[in-house]
């Protein structure tokens, strides 16, 4: 069965895009966390932080600077934010497409 977050990314799966271009792409959460929950993707299907290989530095680089951007177009830059990736069964890893989550908008609990 074809990755749902690469459905989302081709636009086969409505989603809330909050930003795209040719080779990442976020959207909202569907079940939020936090006032703000977006989902930055590659469009590229990787199945999570394990199977990255150094040929995608480039790309790594790209989905984490879209962070502070996102974070600035969603008026939280300025109080803060979290950037998450889960990572496997205990971190509790559901979809096998690597994520990172965006969160803020109220305080966040500290993980560690
Ligand atoms: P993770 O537990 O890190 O794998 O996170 C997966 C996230 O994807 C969860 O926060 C879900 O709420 C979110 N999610 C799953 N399906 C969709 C969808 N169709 N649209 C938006 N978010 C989704």
């Amino acid at each position: 069965m074809t990755c749902i977050f690469c459905r989302i990314a081709r636009g086969e799966v409505p989603s809330q895009v909050v930003y795209q271009d040719e080779e990442i792409f976020a959207f909202r959460d569907v079940n939020p966390q936090a006032p703000t929950h977006v989902l930055i993707i590659p469009r590229k299907h990787i199945a999570g932080l394990q199977e990255l290989s150094p040929d995608d530095s480039a790309l790594v680089a790209r989905l984490i600077l879209a962070a502070p951007r996102i974070a600035e177009a969603e008026d939280i830059a300025a109080r803060g934010y979290r950037l998450v990736a889960n990572m496997g069964p205990d971190a509790g890893q559901v979809v096998q497409h690597l994520h990172f989550h965006l969160l803020g908008g109220r305080p966040l609990r500290a993980l560690c």
